[in-house]
Formats: structure tokens, C-alpha cells, sequence
């Protein structure tokens, strides 16, 4: 494993074709997806007092993993796609390019009123 991957290397990549490991991506971006909602209404539900706060915490883990499936599954097509030196170059681009763009600094006006779920 070099310094850009996070997960390990899964068995038999080699056996699975990049397009279907990137329809992989897509699957984990959708539970992502659903699992943010699902957070979602567990914590209006805590703040309305209807629910426990374990509920939110569960669900909030729930997010955050699948969070970490889309990145283990986009790690596997770049393993898949391209060698450990691109991919150092191609993350340095990215980040390159979104400086450029004023992506990254101080962040400002974020959070709001109202009740959210504790971390
Ligand atoms: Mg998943």
C-alpha cells in the first residue's frame, strides 16, 4: 500500500472490469445518499423529542461508513486504471485545481440555528 490509499487492496480487482467497479462507486454514492437521509430524520426526530439519541448516533455511523465505501470503492478503479505514481500526480491536479478555484481556506458562515445532532 503506498501514502495516497486508505483501504487495502481488495482480492480478484483484476476479475472485475473498471466500468462495473465504477457502477460500484455509484452504488456506494446512492447508499451514501440514503444513509444521509436516514440521519437526517433520526435527528429531526430527536429534536422534535420523539426519538433517542442513540437512533442519531446509529445513524450518523451508518453515514460515515457508507461515506467510506465510495472512497474504498474509487480507490479500487484507480488502482485499477492507473499506476501509484499517476495517481499521485492526478491527486496533486485536483488539488491544484480546486485551490485554484478557491475551494479550500477559511470556512465561513457555515452552520445554523436550530437543533443538530451531536457528533
Ligand atoms: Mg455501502
Amino acid at each position: 500500500m503506498n501514502g495516497f490509499y486508505r483501504f487495502p487492496e481488495i482480492r480478484h480487482r483484476n476479475k472485475v472490469g473498471s466500468r462495473k467497479q465504477l457502477a460500484k462507486v455509484l452504488e456506494e454514492c446512492s447508499e451514501a445518499y440514503d444513509a444521509h437521509n436516514d440521519w437526517s430524520i433520526e435527528t429531526a426526530l430527536y429534536c422534535s423529542g420523539g426519538w433517542a439519541l442513540e437512533n442519531v448516533v446509529e445513524a450518523r455511523d451508518a453515514y460515515g461508513m457508507e461515506l467510506m465505501d465510495v472512497i474504498h470503492a474509487a480507490e479500487t478503479v484507480l488502482r485499477m486504471e492507473f499506476s501509484e505514481t499517476e495517481v499521485e500526480m492526478l491527486r496533486d491536479a485536483v488539488e491544484r485545481k480546486n485551490r485554484e478555484m478557491g475551494y479550500y481556506g477559511a470556512a465561513a458562515g457555515e452552520g445554523g440555528a436550530g437543533c443538530t445532532a451531536p457528533a
